[in-house]
C-alpha cells in the first residue's frame, strides 16, 4: 500500500526517452535508461500543496542506475 502502488504496474520502456524534444537524463547520476511509470496526482495528497492544476496523470522515469525519479507532467 502507499505511494508505489499508485504506479501503474507493468510498465517497461526501451532505453531512452525524451521530453519537450530533449533526451532525458538522469539529474542525479546522469544515465539515460529508465523505467516508465505513470502517477495519479490526484490520489497524493498535493492539492495541499496548492498544485490543483496539476490534478491528472503524471509520467514518472525511474532511473535504472541509481533510482533517482524524474517527473514530468
Ligand atoms: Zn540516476
Amino acid at each position: 500500500m502507499g505511494f508505489l502502488e499508485s504506479f501503474n504496474r507493468g510498465l517497461s520502456g526501451d532505453d531512452g526517452y525524451a521530453f519537450a524534444g530533449r533526451q532525458v537524463a538522469c539529474s542525479h547520476c546522469g544515465g539515460s535508461a529508465f523505467n516508465e511509470r505513470s502517477a495519479q496526482l490526484n490520489t497524493m495528497g498535493l492539492t495541499f500543496l496548492d498544485l490543483d492544476w496539476a490534478n491528472r496523470s503524471a509520467t514518472v522515469l525511474v532511473c535504472k542506475d541509481c533510482g533517482h525519479l524524474e517527473w514530468f507532467l
